[in-house]
């Protein structure tokens, strides 16, 4: 997104502001106290998961159905990065097909879940000073959310925002960014980041064409079990470092933008709550699909 549209986000985000009694009613309801929700990274691999029932999606769902129902959820996508921070602020998002040489069945879905305006401006609020702008027209929802949710929540019927990964940040910006969204979690908002720890397209070899074929490089298992190592241990800063950690890591995060969902995630980890890992395989040779869930018994 470019300057131009960064300042037509700010003229959108003071008439959000200004509609925003209206809609008192829905904030009432949307704003209230909660137990703390937990928090999810998922690992979402190839696309075409919107669609398969596979290990990866059984297990999503199994996931989604162990948690308490969110009153919203804030999604934090590798596939929606920008210049400067910005949220969807559409009642109604639409479905983004950001993909290439998938079969029409996956052009076709669509995952109609509504946008919420509450959530687009409580995120704003939460992450203030920092400015975040409202896209009321350019974003919707991309595969990175819909892939996951359509197995999570196939019913598209709790409403869904998106918050962009701003390019100007490095890790540890995401991640002092990301700290400020605390508040959220206790007013029924679910957040998750989607994205993969290990990903490095360039070098996929898929078996027999198979892109959720279990299959590791050498580097890939290495950068994922250090990856995981530092999560048990909660050594956040040499992740939020990630260029520092060696020649694995680098072919695992050739690009940060799968990588810095994560960050996200692990700066909302309380000290009370320890990482459940599922989907920890690997496909493709140079993907990993692990994927984190804090804070449910
Ligand atoms: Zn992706």
């Amino acid at each position: 997104m470019e300057r131009s549209d960064f300042i037509r986000g700010l003229v959108s985000m003071s008439l959000m502001t200004s509609l925003f009694p209206l809609r008192s009613l829905e904030s009432l309801a949307a704003g209230a106290s909660t137990e703390r929700m937990p928090l999810l990274f998922v690992g979402h691999g190839s696309p075409m998961n919107a669609i398969e029932d596979n290990r990866f999606t059984r297990n999503w769902r199994q996931m989604a159905q162990k948690l308490p129902k969110p009153t919203a959820i804030l999604c934090i996508s590798a596939h929606w990065e920008t210049r400067g921070s910005w949220v969807t602020g559409m009642d109604q998002p639409k479905t983004i097909h950001d993909f290439g040489g998938f079969p029409k069945a996956l052009f076709d879905t669509q995952y109609p879940a509504p946008g919420s305006l509450w959530l687009a401006q409580a995120t704003q609020e939460a992450l203030k000073p920092a400015l975040v702008g409202a896209d009321e027209e350019q974003w919707g929802l991309d595969h990175g959310t819909w892939s996951i949710l359509k197995p999570m929540f196939p019913d598209a019927d709790v409403p869904v925002v998106q918050l962009s990964l701003d390019r100007n940040l490095n890790g540890e910006g995401h991640y002092r960014l990301a700290q400020s969204l605390k508040s959220l979690r206790r007013k029924g908002v679910l957040i998750i980041g989607s994205g993969n720890m290990v990903h490095n397209l360039r070098l996929l070899q898929p078996l027999g064409g198979n892109m959720n074929a279990e299959h590791a490089l050498g580097w890939a298992r290495e950068a994922g079990e250090l990856f995981n190592k530092l999560i048990r241990e909660r050594r956040h800063s040499e992740l939020t470092n990630f260029r520092n950690l060696g020649s694995a890591a680098q072919l695992a995060i050739p690009t940060p933008e799968h990588f810095l969902p994560l960050l996200y995630v692990l700066a909302l980890q309380e000290k009370d709550e320890e990482a459940e890992f599922f989907n920890d395989q690997y496909v493709a040779g140079s993907l990993n699909m692990t994927s984190l869930l804090f804070g449910q018994d």
